[in-house]
């Protein structure tokens, strides 16, 4: 992780965000979870993505040194870096920001969208209580074998792409199975 410890003193006078629609508990899909809390209409604002907004340098930066991180464990290979304007991003990787604990599922309830500036995470349908909820990462398609997915869910692609290059990935794939099938009638 990179050294932040401003930061850091900042970070235990913040307090956790939260939300009246939620509760955080063990997910079956990975880790910690986010769940309902009670029923959420659809297109309900549920909880801000909060964190430390960062140049694009410094999110690059910071990217850079997760990936290395990642080489060493896998665990801490995940990316919490929000897209908020072309100017900025934001580094989600802070204790009190809930919301990074909402997982990637390709069979998703929720969106993102950025409204004046926040980072909201919303209600794509209505959402049961007791429901996990998840949105699609959007992971760009290249080194997606480093993000495989095990979200469980029907519509599952195998690995955490943005559903726009869902038809790509499934090309890849198709073409991957042949050419190692092929390498395999070849031994
Ligand atoms: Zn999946």
């Amino acid at each position: 992780m990179p050294e932040r410890p401003f930061q850091a003193f900042r970070w235990k006078t913040m307090k956790k965000t939260s939300s009246p629609f939620i509760i955080v508990k063990r997910s079956k899909i990975h880790g910690t979870g986010v769940f309902a809390a009670k029923f959420i209409p659809e297109d309900t604002r549920i909880i801000e993505y909060v964190g430390d907004k960062v140049t694009k340098k410094e999110s690059e930066r910071r990217g850079q040194l997760c990936f290395e991180d990642s080489l060493n464990n896998k665990e801490l290979g995940a990316v919490y870096m929000f897209i908020l304007n072309k100017r900025y991003d934001i580094d989600g990787n802070v204790p009190y920001n809930t919301a990074k604990y909402i997982n990637h599922s390709c069979g998703k309830n929720c969106y993102t969208d950025v409204i004046k500036g926040k980072i909201w995470i919303i209600a794509e349908r209505d959402i049961e209580a007791g429901e996990e909820l998840s949105y699609n990462y959007s992971y760009d398609l290249d080194n997606y074998e480093d993000h495989p997915c095990r979200c469980g869910s029907e519509d599952c692609v195998g690995y955490i792409v943005s559903e726009e290059q869902w038809a790509n990935l499934k090309r890849r794939l198709k073409r991957a199975a042949k050419s190692s099938k092929a390498t395999e009638n070849e031994a």
